[in-house]
């Protein structure tokens, strides 16, 4: 009798063991979104970035570390993208599963084809893109790169479930797949069309969908716009013809309205991440909402 309320334990305990959801941590909610798809109900996911901060510059906060140092995986977009947070985070974690290297760690920018890469890394003059332009998830044909990343760490450290991870895979990029072709059709008319930005961020959408971005705002990566590039971009914009300028939601747009006021053009803010407004819920909802801000713009 005793032996069997034993044998009865350990098979509930091998069982809870199995149910378990990997607890997973990423940098910022479009890889929340895109590992929720992959890991269905066999994840738990918490982004530490929320979807109207600027990536580059989020402040850690303690509840973070105690997220990390539980976590199962941490996936981050890499590139240095988040250089001035997640390593101050990951070291205070103390969470060996998850650091660089550990079995657990997913460096997102794996087998991106980037773009931008310079010719020499150099922070000497305020630059954050040094290794390449990170803001690769914003061409969805990276958020199919990205997926099939963590599809492998998934399978990895979930074997049992590894065909339930492969099937959401497919799932996923044929969502994408079917998207892809209604955002180039929507965009086709608009190809070539000139604009400027505010931040060095969509050299990915732009040559997913046949932008020309032209200057920025910010006379280099994470360099606050000053005089003398403002009126360098108002004259580009009238020589030009350029009458959009792409903002995001975590720059103030008083820059933008200032150009825009002086160019004749309008200020467009792009959301660079889900949940930068409440109807963006996911991945694919991001692409929505840029295309629709783009056409009603250009219309
Ligand atoms: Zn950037």
């Amino acid at each position: 009798m005793k032996k069997n309320i034993y044998f009865i334990l350990l098979m509930l305990l091998i069982a809870s063991a199995s149910q378990a959801q990997l607890k997973i941590v990423t940098t910022i909610p479009d890889l929340k979104s895109i590992a929720e798809s992959i890991g269905g109900d066999r994840v738990d996911v918490f982004s530490i970035a929320t979807g109207y901060q600027n990536p580059h510059f989020v402040d850690p906060k303690p509840s973070y570390i105690l997220k990390l140092s539980k976590a199962d995986v941490f996936i981050t977009v890499g590139l240095d993208l988040e250089i001035g947070w997640v390593p101050a985070l990951l070291n205070s974690a103390r969470n060996q599963k998850i650091q660089k290297g550990g079995e657990g760690y997913i460096d997102a920018s794996t087998n991106i084809p980037l773009l931008q890469i310079p010719s020499s890394v150099n922070r000497g003059e305020g630059d954050i893109h040094i290794f390449g332009n990170p803001h690769f998830w914003l061409d969805p044909l990276n958020g199919k790169i990205i997926a099939q990343t963590i599809t492998n760490t998934l399978s990895r450290l979930d074997p049992e479930h590894q065909g339930q991870f492969h099937a959401n895979l497919k799932k996923f990029n044929e969502a994408v797949d079917a998207k892809i072709k209604v955002w180039e059709t929507t965009l086709a008319r608009f190809k070539n069309t000139k604009v400027i930005a505010y931040h060095n961020e969509w050299p990915y959408f732009e040559q997913r969908f046949g932008l020309k971005i032209v200057d920025f705002l910010e006379p280099k990566p994470g360099i606050p716009p000053t005089p003398s590039q403002l009126a360098k971009i108002i004259g580009t914009m009238k020589r030009e013809q350029i009458k959009i300028i792409i903002n995001s939601p975590y720059f103030t747009a008083e820059s933008a309205d200032l150009v825009a006021r002086n160019a004749g053009g309008k200020v467009v803010t792009f959301a660079t991440s889900v949940g930068a407004t409440p109807e963006i819920k996911t991945y694919i909802d991001l692409f929505d909402y840029n295309v629709g801000q783009l056409v009603s713009a250009l219309q």
